[in-house]
């Protein structure tokens, strides 16, 4: 049996990176203007720490303004609704970002609704959401989640034309399972959006040509699941004991059995921070033209 075509996430992550530092250089050439990435981070959670300061310095990468406001862990809602208010308010700003989690006696929804839903480069707002949902506007069009339309770029290098497949998405999240979903259905794919309570998980995914497995649990999706070909984009990033890192669909299996496959590191984890980038950028065309 020929092993599955492996997805090259941090090669498509690059070649997108490239693509958006060009035309940002472009933009800076043509106008002295830059697109302005602004991301908050309340408290010192490690983890946090790092993703904030991954996002900085890809963010300078493609010529972009980036700025990260470290909050003490204390900051209150009202503080942090301040300083979101600043942000809105200031035309140089194109994307805001409020790293998540936030501390627990900050109420996150009403953190994210008070983002200006045209810099809303997480693409969270209920507006965006409803946006997506609404299937009216292209999503390129959309500040649509990093993660979810990471995982689309992936799915569309090997799979030019989705109208008509079976797409099954494992996980019913506001971050990654519903958004990828309606990405799959506006794509006109045959969305089934499997989760804790479906029953006969195994049987759901083997009518599937294309698997997105986004649970949270390492190896969970197993190879006998997956139709012989299907594609299957794994979203799923979990620590081992030994700290290494895994994703949500047992590989060594799948990739026995799948058309195509994302690895986990160096799948979907590195479109993350390019589609922010690439959120920016179109949240800066359409605010200040360019
Ligand atoms: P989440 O909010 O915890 O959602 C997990 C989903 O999996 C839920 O909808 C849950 O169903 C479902 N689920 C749990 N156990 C299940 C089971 N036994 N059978 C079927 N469905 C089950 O997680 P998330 O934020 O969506 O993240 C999912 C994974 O993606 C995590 O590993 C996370 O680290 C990773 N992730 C990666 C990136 C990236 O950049 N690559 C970004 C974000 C997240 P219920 O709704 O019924 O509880």
């Amino acid at each position: 049996m020929p092993q599955a075509r492996l997805i090259d996430g941090k090669a498509i992550a690059a070649a997108l990176r490239s693509e958006i530092a060009a035309e940002v250089a472009g933009i800076r050439a043509a106008s002295g203007k830059v697109p302005g990435l602004h991301v908050v981070l309340v408290g010192d959670d490690p983890a946090s720490r790092v993703y904030v300061a991954s996002k900085e310095k890809l963010a300078v990468e493609v010529g972009m303004n980036s700025v990260a406001h470290r909050l003490p862990a204390e900051t209150t809602q009202a503080e942090l609704l301040a300083k979101l208010a600043e942000l809105n308010a200031d035309d140089t700003v194109d994307g805001i970002l409020v790293q998540l989690p936030l501390p627990k006696h900050l109420d996150t929804a009403d953190v994210i609704d008070a983002i200006d839903p045209a810099k809303d480069v997480d693409g969270l707002h209920p507006l965006n959401a409803g946006r997506l949902a609404g299937g009216k506007i292209a999503p390129e069009q959309l500040l649509v989640p990093c993660t979810p339309l990471g995982s689309m770029l992936l799915l569309k290098s090997v799979l030019p034309a989705l109208s008509g497949l079976e797409a099954v998405v494992i996980g019913r999240s506001e971050l990654v399972g519903r958004p990828v979903a309606q990405l799959l259905l506006q794509a006109d794919c045959t969305v089934t959006i499997a989760h804790s309570r479906t029953r006969d998980l195994a049987s759901v995914v083997r009518r599937a040509d294309i698997v997105v497995a986004a649970v949270g649990r390492p190896g969970f999706v197993r190879g006998e699941w997956i139709k012989p070909g299907a594609t299957v984009i794994d979203v799923g990033i979990n620590r081992l004991p030994d700290g290494k890192l895994t994703g949500d669909v047992a590989f060594a299996e799948a990739v026995e059995i799948a058309g195509a496959i994302t690895p986990v590191p160096g799948g979907v984890g590195p479109m993350t921070i390019a589609c922010l980038l690439r959120n920016t950028l179109t949240s800066f065309k359409a605010r200040r033209g360019g």
